[in-house]
């Protein structure tokens, strides 16, 4: 007789494996469906490998610079094997951590593929899973809920696929054994900026296209055009309103060629690889959701403000329903579906309230909405900024372009947002989050003591700022 469960999960990324962790929490017998490696797409070929190669490029950026600060680096050379091997190290150890968090749970983790069967008679209506194990044999579990943590994968461009060798994904990205000379980055979203920036750093030539008028779109737009300014700065392409179209592409003269509409001329743009960031699909396929009443919209699974699908005991979390495809979202969306399934009552996630980051250099992080949503929603708006160079902590770290910008109601006072460009302030968001969930007013996070010296300080005299009281500004 197979082991009893009260909840299956697909998938042990972040989503997935941090539900587990909360249903044991809550008493449920909990197992985890995994066909690769516990810790998914943001452990082992997202956020934490791509976070630790930008450390690198960072680190070597400011060694480049190490005469400034009397630190003479001559014969300073890169040397990206080891900032792979650096990688993996981080990755192996967060990976065991996984594991031993899983252990400590008493969370059964099942190596293999798992596909919803639908109802079955063990389970009228839960619906079994068959597991097909990586050893070969089977295995038919009948949980009371199924959980769909299964995440997502890079789209490719229609007509461009990934061939592995020059049009590449940020999948193979983190695993290229040289630097290119050049690279046409497709896609100026996230992705796109951080790889931009990093390549930036290793002394690769950058051109970035994005669709749209800007990049990093759903960033307020002086953040967005700040973070094109200083791309511009460190001599990487930014061409915006640019179409490349997919049809053209050849390989010619040992470089990827491609032709593009870029404000209405026509270009050829050549490099020695093509690194296409059009963002990430939900991996849908070949989970069984035909067995299920289980619907989709825009290829991502449907689910409600507490993650249910339209089937009964069928929930769906993390980058396989679409929205924000972030890894701390998916764990929040694991932790309320946990919640839910356990009968205890949960708020659902209020996802204005999550901060954004990018982790270029510099680094851009944001919560609420931005000025022009703002307005859009008919808030009388007020909009303060400060300048990092007037911050004395960034002068001393060397790293001092950007500003915070805080976005206000004149007439309630409320919040509406705040958006930072700038050293660490993808650490720094975390304070404005909070005063998000608190609704604290600016003045009360200006009133706020913030240490001296240090980074946090922006954001205290932006706040001030938004109230004509900055002290330094
Ligand atoms: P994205 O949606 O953030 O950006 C994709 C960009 O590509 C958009 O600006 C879009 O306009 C552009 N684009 C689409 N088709 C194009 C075309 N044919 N030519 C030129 N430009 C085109 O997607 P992403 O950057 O690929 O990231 C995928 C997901 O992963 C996002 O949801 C992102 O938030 C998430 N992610 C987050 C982080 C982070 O939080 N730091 C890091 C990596 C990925």
């Amino acid at each position: 007789m197979a082991e009893a469960f009260d909840v299956v999960i697909l998938g042990g990324g972040t989503g997935g494996y941090v539900a587990a962790i909360r249903g044991a929490q809550l008493g449920l017998r909990v197992a985890v469906v995994e066909r690769e490696k516990l810790g998914g797409t943001c452990l082992h070929r997202g956020c934490i490998p791509s976070k630790a190669l930008l450390r690198s490029a960072e680190v070597y950026a400011t060694a480049k610079e190490g005469s400034a600060f009397g630190v003479m680096t001559e014969g300073l050379a890169f040397d990206l094997g080891r900032a792979m091997e650096r990688k993996g190290k981080i990755v192996e150890q967060l990976h065991k951590g996984v594991q031993y968090l899983m252990g400590k749970h008493q969370i059964t983790i099942i190596d293999g593929h798992g596909r919803i069967m639908g109802p079955s008679i063990f389970s009228p209506t839960a619906g079994a899973v068959r597991v097909e194990r990586k050893d070969g044999e089977s295995e038919i579990i009948t949980p009371r809920f199924t959980v769909i943590a299964t995440g997502s994968r890079p789209r490719p461009l229609s007509g461009l696929p990934f061939d592995a060798g020059r049009v590449i994904s940020s999948d193979e990205a983190l695993e290229l054994r040289t630097l290119p000379k050049s690279i046409l980055i497709i896609g100026g979203g996230v992705i796109g900026v951080e790889w931009a920036s990093m390549f930036a750093d290793f002394g690769v030539e950058v051109t970035v296209v994005e669709a749209l008028p800007r990049i990093l779109f759903q960033e307020d737009e002086e953040i967005a055009n700040e973070m094109a300014r200083l791309l511009k700065k460190r001599r990487v392409k930014v061409l915006v309103d640019a179409a490349v179209d997919a049809q053209t592409y050849r390989v010619a003269d040992g470089q990827a060629m491609i032709e593009a509409m870029v404000r209405g001329a026509a270009q050829t743009l050549a490099a020695d690889l093509i690194l296409v960031a059009v963002g990430r699909q939900p991996n849908i396929d070949d989970i069984g959701l035909e067995a299920t009443r289980v619907e989709l919209a825009h290829g991502a699974i449907v689910v409600d403000s507490h993650l249910r699908t339209k089937e009964k005991t069928i929930y769906a979390i993390g980058d396989v329903v679409g929205g924000m495809q972030l890894a701390h979202v998916a764990a929040h969306e694991g932790i309320l579906a946990m919640e839910t399934i356990a009968g205890a009552s949960s708020d659902p996630l209020h996802y204005e309230q999550i901060a954004r980051c990018t982790y270029g250099r510099p680094e851009v992080a944001s919560v609420g909405i931005t000025e022009a949503q703002a307005r859009e929603r008919g808030h009388a708006v007020k909009t303060a900024k400060f300048q990092f160079r007037a911050i004395g902590k960034a002068l001393v770290y060397g790293e001092a372009d950007g500003f915070v910008k805080v976005v206000a109601d004149s007439e309630t006072n409320d919040l509406l947002g705040v958006h930072m460009i700038g050293p660490h302030v993808t650490d720094l968001i975390a304070e404005a989050a909070l005063a998000h969930v608190l609704d604290a007013a600016p003045f009360e996070i200006g009133r706020t003591i913030h240490p001296h010296p240090t980074l946090s300080e922006a954001l205290g005299e932006a706040a001030l700022a938004a109230d004509g009281l900055a002290i330094h500004g």
